[in-house]
């Protein structure tokens, strides 16, 4: 059971160094910024002390590092899971300088993670790890240094008691130190649906593409968190067919198209898909091969590797997850002429709206969700163009292109800013 196959092909680091040499060496990229690019601009490792509701003291292994802040304050998620390690983070890190980068954000990149089980942990427990993870970090962060955002497992709560640690040390409320918070708390309206319809945003521009429409599309999504369950529900409502959802725990599936409002409601209750009554049962991995139009694996990284690759029948690949494609999948799906939508376009609606939270919260000037949703829109459109039109210009795939882009956007900041002595 798993999302993942026992044995990774590569990790989330070496695919993502994979895929910037690819990009260097087609870009031509100078050799001192190749090497000042590739790697994270600082790493930080904290292990934290933690008192649990038994009266005993664990202490969690954390991470933050922060990739560049080229374009501006480093930018990026904590993530809560078992297999969290730091060259994941690592990996992570440098997508979201990629992400923020394609779609022209004033951000640089970073990720953080906390290497636990949070559906071990008590409420309190949670907490307190959260407390002291942020407190540990608290000289690196900050809303002109680096951003903190939910990812996975992580969310409004979380964020929430990051944001009140990191004011009461600086003794006043500084919301834009955390996106991803509760309305009530400075986030922002559309947040919560953000990478979600960002990747229906993306799927939308595909389909015009191939001339086809949400009615005649079916769509299988592979996670039912915060993104696969939002792209699911949106993507839902606008009229597509979705013939296939699976979580961590099983999945199901129903060719002529399950209702997501039923499933909702019963993922709700059942804390999961497996079981649902409106449709078969089904593997995770065995949906992820089943015959659809779009397949959104909106889980986690390395799911579609060399092994399964082949037999992936979707014409477009929606990546809402990070990294759920490893390089050699990647040829494999070019060569059999699947219209893959990388994960840092595709998934990039998360980050542009915490783009949008930060700058509220900073003017202190709250918009509709009708403006937020447009400019999500505005922003993904014009990325997805950016994006395609580079491929067809320099006869490389979406996802080379993705990364020609935004890397040639952050060494054109590199080359202006020059390196300080
Ligand atoms: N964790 C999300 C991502 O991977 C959102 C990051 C953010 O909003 O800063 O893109």
């Amino acid at each position: 059971m798993g999302y993942t196959e026992a044995e990774k092909e590569l990790s989330v680091y070496e695919s993502m160094a994979a895929r910037f040499d690819v990009a260097a060496r087609q870009l031509k990229l100078d050799a001192g910024l190749y090497k000042y690019m590739r790697c994270p601009n600082r790493e930080i490792i904290v292990h934290i002390p933690v008192e649990m509701d038994n009266g005993t003291v664990e202490v969690f292994d954390g991470y933050r590092v922060q990739h560049s802040i080229a374009r501006g304050p480093s930018k990026g998620g904590v993530r809560y899971s078992p297999q969290v390690t730091l060259d994941e983070i690592r990996g992570l890190a440098a997508e979201m300088t990629w992400k923020c980068a394609v779609v022209n954000i004033p951000f640089g990149g970073a990720k953080g993670g906390v290497v636990c089980d949070p559906e071990k942990l008590s409420r309190g427990e949670l907490e307190r790890i959260t407390r002291r993870y942020t407190a540990e970090i608290l000289d690196y962060i900050g809303p002109e240094r680096d951003v903190p955002a939910p990812d996975m497992n992580t969310g409004e709560q979380v964020m929430a008691w990051m944001m009140d640690t990191y004011s009461m040390h600086v003794r006043h409320t500084v919301t834009a130190s955390v996106t991803g918070k509760p309305l009530d708390l400075g986030g922002s309206r559309g947040r919560r649906e953000a990478t979600g319809r960002g990747c229906m945003i993306v799927c939308d521009q595909a389909l015009k593409r191939f001339g086809k429409t949400p009615e005649s599309t079916r769509v299988i999504i592979q996670g039912f968190g915060n993104v696969g369950s939002q792209a699911a529900r949106l993507m839902y409502e606008a009229g597509y067919r979705i013939t296939g959802v699976a979580d961590l725990h099983g999945g199901t599936y129903n060719s002529r198209g399950i209702d997501i409002p039923a499933l909702l409601e019963y993922a709700h209750e059942a804390k999961g898909v497996k079981g649902f009554p409106g449709g078969e049962a089904a593997e995770s991995c065995e949906l992820l091969e089943q015959d659809c139009d779009v397949l959104l694996p909106a889980a986690t990284e390395s799911v579609i590797t060399s092994r399964n690759a082949s037999r992936i029948k979707a014409r477009i690949l929606v990546e809402g997850a990070n990294s759920p494609t490893t390089p050699p999948a990647d040829e494999i799906l070019f060569d059999r002429g699947v219209f893959v939508i990388p994960d840092i376009l595709a998934n990039a609606g998360g980050v542009t709206v915490s783009y949008f939270e930060w700058v509220q919260d900073r003017q202190g000037y709250f918009w509709t969700e009708n403006d937020v949703n447009d400019r999500l829109k505005h922003i993904q459109v014009a990325a997805f163009n950016d994006v395609v039109h580079y491929g067809e210009k320099h006869n490389v795939n979406n996802r080379i292109a993705a990364y020609m882009l935004a890397i040639d956007r952050v060494a054109f900041s590199l080359k202006l800013r020059g390196i300080y002595a």
